[in-house]
């Protein structure tokens, strides 16, 4: 067996697979490049050199998320809009302790399996969520049933007919003034079950900066991810 020898910013993955495709890995912005087992390192060169102006806006996007603190990096844990470093502590248990001066979290959370960071999330959610929703609800006059917590691809939060929260887990990523809208946004569905006017000005007189939640939902919400 030969190696082949590729730019250290480079991995070949030689594969059963038709065509040449690529991706950046976030971690490190490595180039992986699948290729078709019969491909030359030449083509496969031509083919990344081809493609330089994709992989340099990828490469961008990436530096932009992880400056906006919105890329997880290993070991690490987004909450509330920052990065937190995750230590591991003998005896700590799952949701950890979270110390947000120093941007540590203590806990016995595995960052890397996707699972267990789906639990942490749900775990934040259940114990920060449900006060912060009943003083909303109480100062503002809304009546809700429950507060179910979900992980759903695109949806942030529903409200049903019965009133009926649901929010989703991956909302404990963002900064605090967009949890605060989407509780807002929610509650005022139990009144105004719709997104007309009178809707959007009842989210406004409970949360007059909602607009740039919305930008930031739109926008970096997009790429958000467990
Ligand atoms: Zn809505």
């Amino acid at each position: 067996m030969y190696m082949e020898l590729f730019p250290p910013e480079i991995e070949i993955i030689r594969k059963r697979v038709k065509r040449m495709t690529l991706r950046i890995r976030t971690e490190d912005e490595c180039v992986i490049c699948t290729i078709p087992w019969y491909v030359s390192k030449a083509e496969t060169l031509e083919f990344i050199h081809k493609n330089k102006t994709w992989i340099e806006k990828q490469k961008q996007k990436i530096r932009q998320l992880r400056a906006m603190h919105i890329h997880r990096e290993k070991g690490m844990l987004l909450y509330m809009g920052e990065s937190y470093r995750v230590v591991a502590v003998e005896h700590a248990t799952m949701p950890g302790i979270i110390n947000k001066e120093e941007k540590i979290i203590i806990s016995s959370i595995n960052t890397e399996d996707e699972s267990q960071r789906k639990e942490w999330y749900t775990l934040q959610a259940h114990s920060i969520l449900p006060p912060i929703i009943d003083e909303q609800a109480r100062l503002h006059g809304f009546a809700y049933k429950k507060i179910t917590i979900k992980h759903q691809k695109s949806k942030w939060g529903s409200c049903s007919v019965d009133g009926s929260l649901n929010f989703n887990a991956k909302m404990m990523i963002t900064p605090e003034h967009v949890i605060h809208y989407l509780i807002i946004h929610e509650l005022a569905h139990t009144r105004e079950f719709h997104h007309g006017e009178k809707f959007w000005n009842l989210v406004e007189s409970c949360c007059p900066d909602y607009l740039e939640a919305e930008k930031y939902l739109r926008t970096m919400g997009r790429v958000i991810e467990i």
